[in-house]
C-alpha cells in the first residue's frame, strides 16, 4: 500500500537536505516530523513535529518512528543499529543494511570490490603497522581518509611522501582509514538515481561537478560528456543500487580519468548536494523523487527543463553578516535558496543559487558574475572563476 498525502514522513537529521524534503512533502500534502539536536534548524523550521535528540540516541528516534508512517535520513552517519531498532515501529528507507554497507569508507570500498565495480586504487588501514604495505600498493601522491564521519574534505589529508604519513595519521585521529591514490581526473560527475522497492530505477541527468578545497562549488547540467560515458556511468549506478537493494534517491560520485575511465569515488544513499539543481531545473526534484520512492509511489519524470548551474553559498561569504543578495536577485534567471542556518562559518553550506539559461555556458557566465559580486573581491584577488580547480 502506498503511503499517501496526509501521512507523516519522519526524517532523522534536520539539515538542508531534510529542509528541501520538507518543502516538497508539504507541497504534496504530507506531514513532516524532524529529529535533530537543534529542532529549530533548517528542517525543524518547516516541520509539523519536532523531536529534539542526537541522531545516535535510540529513544528520540523511536519516538519519531512511532509518530511517522515512514522514516528516512538526511545523513548516512546515522548509526545502522539505531535504524534497525527504529524499524520495529515504522518502515525505514534506506534500510540499516544499506547504511552498514556504505557508511564506513572501508566497508564501501569492500562492497565495490566484491561487486567488481571500478574504483580508485586504495588500501584499507586499521593500525599504523598497515601503513608500509598501503604505501607500497597506492604510491604517492595519495589521500588518507578516515573511515567514518568525514565529509566535505573533513577527515582527509593529502600525503605527498612517506615522511608525511605519521603526521597525516595523527591528523585524522589515528583511526581506521583508507589510503587512496590521488587521481588526476579530467572531470567529476555524479549519477543521481532513485530506486523503488520493486526495483524500478530512474536517473536524473548526470551532473558535472567542480570542487574547491574538497567542497562542492558548482554543478552544471547537462554534463559535457559523450553519451557512451553517460550509459556507462548509469550502468554503474544501477549495479550499485540493485546490489544494495536500496530504496530512495542515491548519488554515486565518479571520477572521469583522462583515458575516459570511470572510477567510483563515493556512494551517498540519499539526496545529494550535486542534485540540488533538480529542484527548479527538472520536472521532478530529487527531494520529491526520494519521497515518491520511500512512499511506494511511481517515480516522477526526471526531464531537464533547461540547462542549469548550481553555485553553493558557503559561510565564508558572511563577514560576519550576509552578503548583499541583490547580487543574486537582480538576475531574472537566478534563484536563491537559503537554508535558515543561524551560524555561518567558513566551509559551511548556507544556501545555493540555481541559474537557468538557454545554454550551460550562459548559465555558467551568470553564476560566475554572481560569485564575483557576492565575494565582493576584484578579479585580481580571486583564486579563479567558480569551477576552476579543487
Ligand atoms: P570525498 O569527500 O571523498 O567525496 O572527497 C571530496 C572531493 O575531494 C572529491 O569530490 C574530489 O574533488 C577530491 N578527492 C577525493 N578523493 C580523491 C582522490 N582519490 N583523488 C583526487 N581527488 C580526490
Amino acid at each position: 500500500m502506498p503511503i499517501g498525502p496526509g501521512s507523516t514522513i519522519g526524517v532523522i537529521g534536520g539539515g538542508q537536505l531534510a529542509r528541501m524534503m520538507a518543502i516538497e512533502a508539504r507541497r504534496a500534502g504530507y506531514r513532516i516530523a524532524i529529529l535533530d539536536p537543534d529542532p529549530t534548524g533548517p528542517a525543524g523550521q518547516l516541520a509539523d513535529l519536532r523531536i529534539e535528540g542526537a541522531w545516535d540516541d535510540v529513544g528520540p528516534a523511536q519516538e519519531l518512528a512511532r509518530a511517522s508512517d515512514v522514516v528516512t535520513i538526511d545523513t548516512e552517519h546515522v548509526p545502522a543499529d539505531l535504524l534497525e531498532a527504529v524499524s520495529a515501529h515504522a518502515p525505514v528507507r534506506p534500510s540499516a543494511a544499506v547504511l552498514r554497507a556504505v557508511q564506513d569508507r572501508r566497508a564501501q570500498r569492500r562492497f565495490l570490490a566484491e561487486n567488481r565495480l571500478p574504483q580508485v586504487r586504495h588500501a584499507l588501514l586499521s593500525r599504523p603497522a598497515d601503513l608500509p604495505a598501503a604505501v607500497e600498493r597506492v604510491g604517492f601522491p595519495a589521500l588518507l581518509k578516515t573511515s567514518r564521519g568525514g565529509y566535505d574534505g573533513r577527515g582527509q589529508v593529502r600525503v605527498a611522501a612517506a615522511e608525511d604519513l605519521p603526521k597525516a595519521w595523527k591528523e585524522i585521529g589515528e583511526a581506521p582509514a583508507v589510503l587512496e591514490t590521488f587521481v588526476p581526473f579530467a572531470k567529476e560527475i555524479s549519477v543521481l538515481l532513485a530506486r523503488t522497492e520493486a526495483g524500478e530505477i530512474r536517473f536524473h541527468p548526470i551532473a558535472e561537478n567542480v570542487h574547491r578545497h574538497q567542497i562542492l562549488r558548482t554543478t552544471s547540467v547537462p554534463a559535457e560528456i559523450p553519451s557512451e560515458l553517460v550509459a556507462r556511468a548509469e550502468e554503474i549506478g544501477r549495479r550499485i543500487a540493485t546490489a544494495l537493494g536500496h530504496v530512495g534517491m542515491m548519488a554515486v560520485e565518479l571520477f572521469v580519468t583522462n583515458d575516459g575511465e570511470l572510477l567510483v569515488n563515493e556512494i551517498a544513499p540519499r539526496v545529494h548536494n550535486s542534485g540540488h539543481f533538480t529542484f527548479g531545473a527538472c520536472a521532478t526534484s530529487q527531494f520529491e523523487q526520494h519521497l515518491r520512492a520511500i512512499c511506494g509511489l511511481p517515480l516522477g519524470e526526471t526531464l531537464l527543463l533547461r540547462p542549469a548551474v548550481m553555485l553553493n553559498l558557503l559561510g565564508d561569504l558572511w563577514r560576519p553578516g550576509p552578503p548583499d543578495w541583490t547580487a543574486v536577485l537582480r538576475h531574472p534567471s537566478a534563484h536563491l535558496h537559503l537554508y535558515g542556518k543561524k551560524r555561518p562559518f567558513p566551509g559551511r553550506k548556507m544556501g545555493h543559487v540555481l541559474v537557468l539559461a538557454d545554454t550551460v555556458e550562459e548559465a555558467r557566465r551568470t553564476a560566475e558574475t554572481i560569485a564575483i559580486d557576492l565575494e565582493g573581491l576584484d578579479e585580481s584577488r580571486r583564486e579563479g572563476p567558480p569551477g576552476s580547480g579543487t
